[in-house]
C-alpha cells in the first residue's frame, strides 16, 4: 500500500495545495456529533505525513450545516470544484469523499475535473487517481451507493413516518388550542385562556366573514393571540403576541381545528437553483386526513365552508372577475363590477358629495400591472338604484322558487349533519355491544375480571343511552326549526323583498348580500351612455342604459334660458345690475343660490358672453385714456367737461368707470377745446 502510497503522490501533486473538505450537513450533526468533525481534521496529519507542507493544506468548512444534496447552496463545495479546475490541487481529501457531494451529478462531475488535472483523492480507505480507469470506477461507485445509501434511508424513514400517520399515530407538531397528553392523545389545551382564545378567532371569522375584519377585531380590541414556539430553547413555551393576518389564515385553514388528523398537505418541489418550492394540495390528495380523531374546535362543515368562503375572498383580491364578500360601504355592485373595455374587476372608491358617501366604479385595469393609466371611472349612484330597481322588479315572480331552493338546500344540510350524529349513536351502540361480548365470553368464576367488565358494559350503555337522547333532541330541534320557523320567514322575506329592499334600515351589506344572490356580476361601459349589462345566476341576462350623470361642474352650470337672460342684459346693465335684475326675476344660479356680480362673472367667463364694457368698446366707445390721446386734453379736463354735459359719456363697469362717446362728426365744443385739438392735430402731422 505504501509504496503505492508513493507511486501516485508525485513531485507535481505535491508542489500544489492539498484540500480537505469538512462538511456536516446539519447544524445539529455540527454540535453534537463531534467525533466525526475531528476524525475530518484528522485527515490533515495523514496530508501531512504523505508529504504536503504544512502551509499547503486548506482547509475548507465553511460548508458546515449544509446538506450534501445538492451543490448549489455550497459555497465550499463550488470553491473545491473551481480550485480542483484552476489545478491548483494536488490531492483532495475527505472523510468518506463520496460523501463530498451526495448528488452524483456533483460527484461525477468533480472527478471527471480531478482527472483532467491529475488531481489525487484521499479518504480514510486509501488514495485514488481519477485518470486511472480502475480507481475512477471504484470511485464512481462509492458515489452511486452513497446516493442510494441516502436513497433507502430516506425512503424507509418517510415508509415509517408514512405508515405510522396512517393509523394517526404520528406525533405532529399540534397548532396551538392543541397538546398532548400523557397517553399521546390529541386533547383540548387545558389553559382555558388558550381555548377561549381560539375560540374567539373562529367565532370572530364566523361573524364578520373574513379575516382581515377579525385581524382587526382583535387589534381593536388589544386581544393577544397564543403561539408556541417552534425551536430553540424555549422550544414549546407558549407566547402571547399580537394576532397577525398570516396567523389568522393558517389558523382556519387548518384542519386539525375542524378535529381531523391530517398528514401530508404539501408536496415539495425541488427548484433548478437548489431550493424548494411547497405547493399546497387539496383535501382529496391529502396523505392521510382522518376525520373527527380528536376533539374539535369547529365542525368539519365549517371547515369546508370556511374554505369555500376563503377561496372566494381570495379570488376577490386577485385579478381575475370574481365577486368579493359584501362589506359596508354603500356601493351595492361591490365586487360585482366588471369592466366592459378591458375585462377587469372594477374597484370602489367613495367620495363625499354634499356629505353623502358617492361611490365611484374604477377600473384600474392592467395600469395595476403595467403602470397603464386608469381605464375607466364611472360614477355610481345612478348605476345602483337602476340596478336596485331591476332587483326590485325582477325577484317578484321569482321570490316562491328563491324560497324553495334556500328551504332545499338549507334541508339538505340538516340531513347530512343528522347522519353525522346518527353515526354517533352507531358508534355508541357497537362499542356497548363489544363490551357485552367481552363480558359474555369471560369465565364467570372469574369474579375480579367479570365485576369489570360488566362495569365497562354498564358504562358503555349509559354513553349509548345518552347519545341516542342527544341525537334524538337535535333532531326533533332542527326539524321544528325548518318546518315552522325557518320557512315562514323565509317565505316572508322572499315575497316581501322589495319592502326589505327599500327600508331604510336594512343595512347595505345585507343589501348586497341579497344582490350576490341573484346577481352574477354587471360590466359596465361608459361611452355616449353608459352601458350596464346584467348577468343573473342561472344564466339570464340584461341590459341597462343609462344617460352618464353630469360632472360637477355641468351639474352647477347654469339653466340654459337664464344664461340667455344674462346675455340680453349685457347689452344695457354692468354685471351688478344684471345680478340684481335676475334676482328681481326670480332667477338662480345652476348651484341654486342668488345672483351676485361675481356670479355674473362667472357666467360671463364660462359662455364666454361679452361685458358691456366690451360691448361698448367694440361700438365705438372710448376710455379716458383713449380721449386723452385723442384729443390731447387732460383727464381732469375731460372730467369737466362731462359734467358739464360737454361729452357724451356713460358707465360701463361696476367700478364707476365711464366710456366716452366722440363722434366723427364732431359735437359743438368749446373754442378752447377746438383750438387744442387742431394745434395737437397740426403737431402730429
Ligand atoms: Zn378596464
Amino acid at each position: 500500500m505504501n509504496t503505492e502510497v508513493h507511486q501516485k503522490v508525485t513531485a507535481s501533486h505535491l508542489k500544489r495545495n492539498a484540500y480537505l473538505y469538512v462538511r456536516q450537513s446539519t447544524m445539529r450533526q455540527v454540535v453534537e456529533n463531534t467525533e466525526s468533525t475531528k476524525r475530518q481534521y484528522a485527515l490533515r496529519q495523514r496530508a501531512l505525513a504523505l508529504g504536503w507542507p504544512e502551509g499547503h493544506v486548506v482547509v475548507i468548512d465553511s460548508d458546515l450545516g449544509q446538506s450534501g444534496a445538492s451543490a448549489v447552496d455550497r459555497e465550499g463545495f463550488q470553491t473545491l470544484v473551481a480550485e480542483v479546475g484552476m489545478g491548483r490541487a494536488g490531492i483532495v481529501l475527505g472523510l468518506e469523499v463520496s460523501r463530498l457531494a451526495r448528488n452524483s451529478a456533483d460527484w461525477h462531475r468533480l472527478l471527471e475535473i480531478c482527472a483532467l488535472t491529475s488531481t489525487l483523492i484521499l479518504d480514510e480507505d486509501g488514495i485514488y487517481d481519477p485518470a486511472h480507469f480502475n480507481d475512477r470506477l471504484l470511485l464512481g461507485l462509492k458515489g452511486t451507493m452513497s446516493e442510494a445509501e441516502l436513497h433507502v434511508l430516506r425512503a424507509r424513514l418517510r415508509g415509517g413516518l408514512l405508515n405510522k400517520a396512517r393509523r394517526g399515530e404520528l406525533r405532529c407538531r399540534l397548532p396551538v388550542g392543541f397538546v398532548y397528553d400523557a397517553a399521546g392523545h390529541v386533547v383540548f389545551d387545558p389553559d382555558t385562556q388558550v381555548q377561549e382564545t381560539v375560540r374567539l378567532l373562529f367565532h370572530t371569522f364566523e361573524r364578520t366573514g373574513s379575516l382581515n375584519a377579525t385581524v382587526k377585531y382583535f387589534r381593536r380590541e388589544h386581544l393577544l393571540y397564543p403561539t408556541r414556539v417552534v425551536a430553540g430553547a424555549h422550544k414549546d413555551d407558549l407566547v402571547w403576541a399580537p394576532l397577525s393576518l398570516h396567523r389568522a389564515c393558517t389558523a382556519v385553514h387548518n384542519p386539525w381545528y375542524a378535529g381531523a388528523y391530517v398528514f401530508g398537505r404539501a408536496r415539495w418541489h425541488k427548484q433548478p437553483n437548489g431550493g424548494c418550492r411547497q405547493e399546497r394540495l387539496p383535501p382529496d390528495q391529502w396523505q392521510v386526513l382522518i376525520r373527527d380523531a380528536h376533539p374539535a374546535y369547529i365542525s368539519w362543515q365549517d371547515y369546508e365552508r370556511y374554505e369555500r368562503q376563503l377561496r372566494v375572498s381570495a379570488k376577490a383580491i386577485g385579478f381575475e372577475r370574481h365577486a368579493g364578500p359584501p362589506r359596508e360601504g354603500p356601493a351595492l355592485l361591490q365586487g360585482h363590477a366588471v369592466c366592459g373595455l378591458c375585462g377587469s374587476r372594477m374597484h370602489v372608491q367613495y367620495y363625499v358629495r354634499k356629505n353623502v358617501m358617492t361611490p365611484n366604479y374604477v377600473c384600474v385595469g392592467r395600469g395595476r400591472l403595467f403602470g397603464d393609466p386608469q381605464c375607466q371611472t364611472i360614477v355610481g349612484t345612478g348605476i345602483d338604484a337602476a340596478v336596485g330597481q331591476l332587483l326590485v322588479d325582477a325577484i317578484t315572480p321569482m321570490a316562491l322558487e328563491l324560497a324553495l331552493a334556500v328551504q332545499q338546500e338549507m334541508a339538505a344540510r340538516l340531513d347530512e349533519s343528522d347522519r353525522l350524529r346518527h353515526r354517533q349513536v352507531e358508534r355508541a351502540q357497537y362499542d356497548a355491544d363489544a363490551a357485552r361480548q367481552r363480558y359474555m365470553r369471560v369465565d364467570p368464576a372469574n369474579r375480579l375480571v367479570a365485576d369489570s367488565l360488566e362495569a365497562d358494559w354498564n358504562l358503555k350503555l349509559r354513553v349509548l343511552a345518552d347519545a341516542q337522547n342527544d341525537y334524538q333532541q337535535r333532531r326533533a330541534a332542527d326539524r321544528l326549526l325548518v318546518d315552522e320557523h325557518e320557512r315562514q320567514r323565509i317565505v316572508a322575506l322572499a315575497s316581501d323583498f322589495p319592502a326589505v329592499w327599500r327600508d331604510p334600515n336594512t343595512p347595505q351589506r345585507e343589501r348586497k348580500r341579497m344582490l350576490a344572490l341573484v346577481i352574477e356580476d354587471v360590466t359596465l361601459i361608459k361611452q355616449r351612455e353608459i352601458t350596464a349589462s346584467v348577468r343573473f345566476r342561472g344564466g339570464a341576462a340584461t341590459t341597462l342604459t343609462l344617460p352618464r350623470p353630469l360632472t360637477a361642474q355641468q351639474q352647477r352650470a347654469t339653466h340654459d334660458d337664464v344664461r340667455q337672460h344674462i346675455e340680453g342684459l349685457l347689452d344695457q346693465y354692468t354685471d351688478a345690475q344684471v345680478a340684481r335684475i335676475l334676482n328681481e326675476r326670480g332667477m338662480r344660479t345652476g348651484a341654486g343660490e342668488a345672483f351676485g356680480a361675481v356670479s355674473v362673472q362667472w357666467v360671463r367667463h364660462s359662455a364666454k358672453i361679452k361685458s358691456l364694457k366690451e360691448r361698448l368698446v367694440g361700438e365705438g366707445w372710448l376710455t379716458v385714456q383713449q380721449v386723452s390721446a385723442k384729443l390731447g386734453i387732460k383727464r381732469t379736463a375731460i372730467n369737466r367737461h362731462r359734467v358739464q354735459g360737454k361729452l357724451q359719456a356713460r358707465i360701463c363697469s361696476d367700478g364707476g368707470q365711464w366710456l366716452y362717446w366722440i363722434p366723427e362728426t364732431k359735437p359743438p365744443l368749446s373754442t378752447e377745446v377746438r383750438s387744442r385739438v387742431s394745434s395737437t392735430a397740426g403737431a402730429a402731422v
